[in-house]
């Protein structure tokens, strides 16, 4: 099993970014805008759940949908909370 396939980021579209800087505001820990005001993304893993709520409202929030999550969403959730924390290792998923 690749760690890699276990883990969730956020990444972006830039040709569709239109550079409306909500996501900055709902994610900033994560995002930052360019000098242009295009969204620069951090894409380490998401590794808790409370940036995995707010990057799904990032996600959201984009009026152009520019945004997406990328990895087992629902499966790293469900280890989050079998584990009955908001901080595990997303990289170990296995059951
Ligand atoms: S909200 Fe969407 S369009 Fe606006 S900066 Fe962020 S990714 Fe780009």
């Amino acid at each position: 099993m690749s760690a890699a396939s276990d883990v969730i980021r956020i990444v972006v579209d830039g040709p569709k970014c239109d550079g409306h800087g909500i996501c900055a505001l709902v994610l900033p820990e994560r995002i930052s805008l360019d000098a242009w005001g295009y969204a620069a993304i951090d894409d380490e893993p998401i590794e808790d759940a409370r940036t995995l709520a707010r990057a799904k409202r990032a996600v959201c929030a984009c009026p152009v949908g520019a945004l997406a999550l990328v990895g087992p969403v629902e499966r790293v959730e469900q280890s989050w909370r079998d584990r009955g924390g908001v901080r595990s290792g997303v990289s170990s998923a296995a059951s």
